[in-house]
């Protein structure tokens, strides 16, 4: 699918507008939420427009494509007769698969998806490979029936002290996603438990002063999400329909 500037830039102000309305709604400040643009049905122009519109965190959710558009995005900016120094930012926010942990490190700037300690630890052992440190999400899973993966959240805690046990990991969050709903209202006891979770772990000094992300909330239920603390939000479909 391709989306022109125009549109994009559009469908930006109202989504700015509506994140503007929840986070007044919830005495939070606009300012503490991050869009990153959900890039996985656009074709390689509409990511550049993307960026054009100011957008410059950028999510696929399967590990091919991100390494292929990571590195085509780059080529293009690198291009460019004025080079404007912007770089994006790339999420792997789709489940992750152990023998492609080698090649999403590789593009990918953060990964919203470890879910369990074996992932972690082969995270960790590439990283430590590549002199690099890994930026990390704890995906959780809020609602057993509606979600694959995830982890449950009662094995959350544990799991995060372990990750932060990693010395090639640094530990930013948490992320879940919720089911698809024509109701954002059904999802919002999902983001609750995830804040409530996430400040139980704050507590505990679980990841310290990195842990400060909230990732949860797509173009479905975004608004909802901020109302109930996300800081950050993964959108697609809101941003380049028409
Ligand atoms: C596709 C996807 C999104 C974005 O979904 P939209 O409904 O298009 O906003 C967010 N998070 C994950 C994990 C996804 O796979």
């Amino acid at each position: 699918m391709s989306v022109t500037k125009n549109k994009i830039a559009k469908n930006l102000k109202a989504i700015r507008l509506n994140i503007a309305d929840a986070a007044a709604h919830a005495g939070r400040l606009p300012d503490e939420v991050t869009i990153i643009a959900v890039t996985k049905s656009v074709d390689i122009e509409t990511i550049k427009n993307c960026i054009d519109a100011g957008l410059t965190d950028l999510a696929e959710s399967r590990t091919q494509q991100l390494a292929e558009r990571a590195q085509e995005i780059s080529a293009a900016l690198s291009r460019r007769r004025s080079d404007t120094g912007i770089r994006p930012r790339w999420h792997m926010i789709g489940h992750l698969q152990r023998n492609k942990v080698k090649q999403t490190l590789e593009s990918a700037d953060c990964i919203h998806s470890v879910d369990s300690l074996r992932l972690a630890e082969e995270i960790d052992e590439r990283a430590e490979q590549m002199d690099k440190v890994a930026d990390v999400l704890l995906q959780i899973n809020c609602s057993k029936e509606a979600q694959k993966f995830g982890v449950a959240v009662g094995a959350a805690l544990h799991l995060g002290e372990m990750i932060c046990s990693l010395k090639n990991l640094r530990l930013l969050g948490m992320m879940t996603m919720a089911a698809e709903t024509d109701d954002p209202e059904t999802t919002r006891p999902i983001f609750t438990r995830l804040r409530e979770l996430f400040e139980e772990m704050q507590k505990e000094k679980i990841g310290g002063e990195d842990f400060r992300l909230l990732s949860m909330g797509m173009s479905q239920d975004y608004q909802v999400a901020v109302q109930e603390g996300a800081t950050v939000l993964r959108i697609g479909s809101a941003l380049f329909n028409s």
